[in-house]
């Protein structure tokens, strides 16, 4: 039997780890990439044990270490007074209790070593400037239009991100919808970077209608810093230069001492929507299937969009590996496995942002109660995301 033909549509997290994890596998693959160069895009990205292992599987692990900060704990603090709520511990406890640590990472680092894997893997050719622009199959054969030319394979992954142009060829698919919040983006270069900030831990500052997550990236050489707020913003991109002005208005209006310090910096912001795709649409329609943002964007308050694009990516790769000639029912396969575990997730981080942004007496009930239970008892409630191992199901 010849060897599968494999297209991939995007070269981010989720196209590139696909390409190594099919790779890994010995099944070779085209990625199409739309960008000329892979530039800076996006800041800072937290990488969960779940998504780590699987990325130390395909031979990242030096890599990784090489580009990652760990950080010992995350803070969880009331953002109007800085005042510390709780604090989960990170650091070695994260190794042993999950098997990879929890690490950060600048999200062009992790784009590059994948990016470095893929150069060094004969078997995976990478076109950048490649724009898909639509897709046909067969039951023989399924085929990528690339800048108005044809390229078959035996299967298509659509890893073209939450606006992907391949969700169209696959009936049932979800719409992406923005969520109705913005996340603002900075990095902070240590020097110019508030003296007393945590420099080797999370921080996360509860406000209401808003919460502000920090922490270090590139070696601690940079401070990451994410604002998300309740507004209806959505640009023709996925991001936009953003004006501080409309943060400090925000931050102003609730008189937060800790956040104007950064609001109030002379700094480059980027704005993003918010955008959510319901994973309980389809995924896979015969040879073509959707993979990470492009199956099931989600909001980023638990940290897991670009993780789960990675266990995607080895699930994926696991079911093609032993599809032989039947293409459609592996890939069927690959949709019955993840849809449950990125369903859940996805529901969980929608209501993680729920509480994170209450305000008045719920807001001091939701910090009472996370002081009462403790760091360690609230990061046990996330076993079941950091602890999962590929081939188990979501429960
Ligand atoms: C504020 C914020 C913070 C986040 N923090 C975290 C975090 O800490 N941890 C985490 O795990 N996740 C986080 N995420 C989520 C994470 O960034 C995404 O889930 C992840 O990047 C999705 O990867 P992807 O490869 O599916 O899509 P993308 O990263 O969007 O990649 C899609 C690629 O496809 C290309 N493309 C698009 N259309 C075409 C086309 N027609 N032809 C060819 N190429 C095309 C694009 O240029 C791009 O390179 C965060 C998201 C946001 C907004």
């Amino acid at each position: 039997m010849r060897p599968l033909r494999v297209g991939i549509a995007g070269a981010g997290i989720a196209g590139l780890t696909t390409a190594l994890a099919l790779a890994h596998r010995g099944i070779g693959s085209t990625v199409f990439e739309r960008a000329a160069k892979l530039s800076e895009v996006g800041a800072g990205l937290q990488v969960s044990p779940n998504a780590g292992r699987i990325l130390e599987g395909l031979g990242l692990t030096a890599a990784l270490d090489r580009a990652a900060v760990l950080p010992e704990a995350i803070d969880m603090r009331s953002g109007r007074t800085g005042e510390p709520i709780v604090t989960l511990p990170l650091g070695e406890r994260a190794r042993a209790a999950y098997g990879a640590p929890y690490r950060l990472v600048h999200r062009a680092d992790l784009q590059a070593l994948l990016l470095e894997a893929v150069d060094a893997d004969p078997r995976i050719t990478l076109k950048l400037g490649a724009e898909v622009t639509g897709s046909r199959q067969s039951a023989e054969a399924a085929t990528l239009v690339v800048d108005g030319a044809a390229h078959e394979f035996d299967c298509l992954v659509a890893g073209d991100g939450v606006r992907s142009t391949l969700r169209s060829a696959v009936p049932g698919a979800a719409p992406f919808k923005p969520s109705g919040r913005t996340a603002w983006r900075t990095t902070i270069p240590i020097g110019i970077a508030p003296r007393d900030l945590p420099h080797q831990r999370t921080t996360v500052l509860l406000n209401r209608a808003a919460h502000v997550v920090i922490y270090p990236v590139r070696g601690g050489r940079l401070i990451n810093v994410i604002v998300v707020i309740e507004e209806d913003w959505d640009g023709p991109e996925w991001s936009a230069p953003g004006d501080a002005a409309v943060l400090r208005r925000r931050f102003d209006a609730d008189s937060t001492r800790f956040v104007s310090r950064f609001t109030g910096l002379d700094l480059q912001w980027t704005r993003w929507c918010l955008t959510e795709v319901d994973p309980r649409g389809s995924w896979v329609d015969g040879r073509i299937a959707l993979i990470g943002d492009a199956a099931h964007a989600m909001v980023p308050f638990l940290a897991q969009g670009a993780a789960m694009a990675i266990e995607d990516a080895d699930a994926l790769a696991t079911v093609i590996a032993t599809a032989g000639n039947s293409v459609p029912e592996a890939l069927r396969r690959y949709e019955a496995i993840r849809r449950p575990r990125a369903t859940r997730v996805w529901k969980t981080a929608r209501q993680a942002g729920q509480i994170y942004h209450l305000g008045g007496p719920m807001a001091v009930a939701r910090d009472m109660t996370m002081t009462a239970l403790g760091g360690a008892s609230l990061l046990k409630r996330y076993d079941w995301i950091y602890g999962w191992q590929p081939g188990q199901d979501a429960a």
